[in-house]
């Protein structure tokens, strides 16, 4: 799809960037995050390339409904659930979004603010 070729995440995807993985099947990977901003901080990323939330159809819903089943299951195995934690997508300038390929953010280890600055 355009736009993967040049893409970081479809990069780190396909093995071509070194990253931190902690979960790879063939629709999903997840990995560390390079800054984290929490003790946990793992991004969870569909393999395929799609920009944002706004460009999100029905026929994602079953890799959308992947996204966030591994994104508990990995705070779970990270010991997150009983404390408790966040799953965030940043959509937007606004929102603070600054890589242009859908990915789900797992932040736990400490209490987080609300609301999100
Ligand atoms: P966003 O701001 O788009 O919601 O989240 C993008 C996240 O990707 C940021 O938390 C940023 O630290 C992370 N990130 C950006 N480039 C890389 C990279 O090359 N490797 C890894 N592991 N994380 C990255
Ligand atoms: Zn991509």
């Amino acid at each position: 799809m355009a736009g993967s070729d040049i893409c970081i995440f479809c990069k780190i995807a396909a093995g071509e960037i070194p990253a931190t993985l902690l979960h790879e099947d063939p629709h999903l990977v997840a990995f560390q995050d390079i800054h984290p901003q929490a003790p946990t901080h793992l991004l969870v990323v569909p393999r395929k390339h799609i920009p944002s939330l706004n460009a999100l159809t029905p026929a994602d819903a079953e890799l959308v409904g992947r996204l966030m089943v591994e994104g508990a299951r990995l705070a779970a195995e990270q010991n997150l659930a009983e404390t408790g934690y966040r799953l965030v997508v940043n959509c937007g300038e606004w929102a603070g979004q600054t890589v242009d390929h859908l990915h789900l953010h797992v932040l736990g280890g400490r209490r987080l603010g609300w609301p999100p600055g």
